[in-house]
């Protein structure tokens, strides 16, 4: 791996950000031999050496990163204040990848093309004049490149009526006597106070004694931290009733959940990806895999057309059933549990997740549709239209 530290040099490739979207995109870019007669830079301003985030995600298919697997399960339950589902997943399994795991695998790959450069400093601008080629902008040097592959998210740039957050903070936490079914996690359990906002605990079990345990929100305003702490304190004293335990790591995050339209392209040489390119799914917040199938598509672009522009797909009725959600989800929080123990009480979960991965007919998402308090969406259609 090489430092960059030369002024003004131009690079085929600049990676602003290097995050999951970056690594991802260069990792499978390296992998189809498209970098190995150009170079490439990637501008981070932190070091990706902490666990500082973990991705989970749903597939029936093996994905580039099997390997860093960390955990696999092939049921889930899902709990409201009424019931508790126990949810066989075949033939797709919950996975979890460890942001470390990640890092450590992609940056070992990725150091061994001395194409590829790394520069840890914080990105000031990006600067495309017309017919020219993009100018990246750091603290003390500036870098021309062909192409610009921007993750840097700012949520400022975003102006869309329909913002909320899926805001959460977990703690893995290890217990004395075990208590967990390692081969058993809660995607939702309701249990918690809703105070008229979408609020529920999210529990990924790594062992009988140890388990994530989430507390997480699809609101507008974030929380104070200690807010967070004494909802999952809660969780633990009154519904896992446990006494013992040690608070091993924690995680603390959001993810927007937006119908704001993000445009892949945002010059004619600067693409947006991961999360700046609306990898995010909006009513979920589901982004990992989104992010591998933009990275396959900037992939395969390169190989057929010579360029990184991948061919757009009209996902209009996605974006109108996101909207729909969040629109809901805005006006009436308090529905937030009814919504979802309907989705997933009434359909099973291959339809639920063809709906979710928009790969839905239209047969599903009558479904779908039909599975869910009507008049409130009904009232969230007319108000997106009107
Ligand atoms: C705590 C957490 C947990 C998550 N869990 C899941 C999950 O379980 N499943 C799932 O599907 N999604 C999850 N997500 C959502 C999503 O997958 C992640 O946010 C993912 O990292 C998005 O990738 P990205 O490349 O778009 O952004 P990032 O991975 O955040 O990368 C962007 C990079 O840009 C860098 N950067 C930003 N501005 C500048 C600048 N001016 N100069 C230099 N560098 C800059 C940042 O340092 C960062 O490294 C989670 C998100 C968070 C925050």
């Amino acid at each position: 791996m090489k430092i960059s530290q030369e002024q003004n040099k131009h690079y085929d490739y600049i990676f602003a950000g290097g995050g999951c979207a970056a690594l991802s995109l260069a990792w499978y870019m390296n992998k189809a031999g498209l970098l190995k007669d150009k170079t490439a830079l990637i501008i981070d301003r932190e070091v990706k050496n902490s666990n500082n985030r973990t991705w989970a995600f749903w597939t029936k298919e093996a994905i580039a990163f099997d390997e860093i697997v960390f955990k696999k399960w092939k049921q889930i339950d899902f709990v409201d204040s009424q019931k508790r589902k126990n949810i066989s997943l075949d033939p797709y399994s919950y996975q979890l990848i460890r942001g470390i795991d990640f890092y450590e695998f992609v940056l070992a790959d990725l150091s061994k093309n001395s194409n590829i450069h790394f520069t840890q400093t914080e990105i000031k601008t990006i600067e495309e004049k017309k017919a020219a080629k993009p100018i990246v902008h750091v603290a003390h040097e500036s870098f021309s490149t062909d192409w610009v592959f921007d993750s840097r998210f700012n949520k400022t740039e975003v102006s869309s009526a329909l913002y909320l957050k899926q805001h959460f903070k977990g703690w893995i936490i290890e217990t004395a006597n075990p208590v967990f079914n390692p081969e058993l996690p809660v995607l939702f359990d309701f249990n918690t106070p809703q105070k008229n906002l979408m609020r529920f605990i999210y529990i990924l079990p790594f062992s009988p004694t140890r388990a994530l345990v989430e507390y997480t929100l699809f609101s507008e305003n974030l929380l104070s931290e200690n807010e967070y702490d004494a909802a999952i304190k809660e969780y633990i004293d009154k519904v896992l009733k446990l006494e013992k335990y040690e608070i091993l790591e924690t995680e603390m995050g959001e993810i927007p959940m937006t119908n704001h339209k993000f445009s892949v392209q945002s010059s004619d040489r600067v693409l947006n990806i991961g999360t700046k390119g609306g990898r995010s799914k909006a009513s979920t917040g589901y982004t990992f895999l989104r992010i591998q199938k933009q990275a396959l598509a900037i992939c395969k672009s390169i190989e057929i057309f010579g360029h990184p522009k991948p061919q757009t797909q009209n996902n209009s009725k996605y974006h109108l059933f996101d909207s729909m959600m969040l629109q809901v989800l805005k006006d009436r929080g308090d529905l937030g549990e009814a919504v979802f123990s309907r989705l997933f009480f009434k359909n099973p979960i291959d339809r639920l997740f063809r709906f979710l991965d928009e790969e839905s007919s239209l047969a599903d998402d009558l479904r779908i549709m039909s599975s869910v308090p009507s008049l409130p969406f009904i009232k969230a259609f007319f108000k997106l239209k009107f």
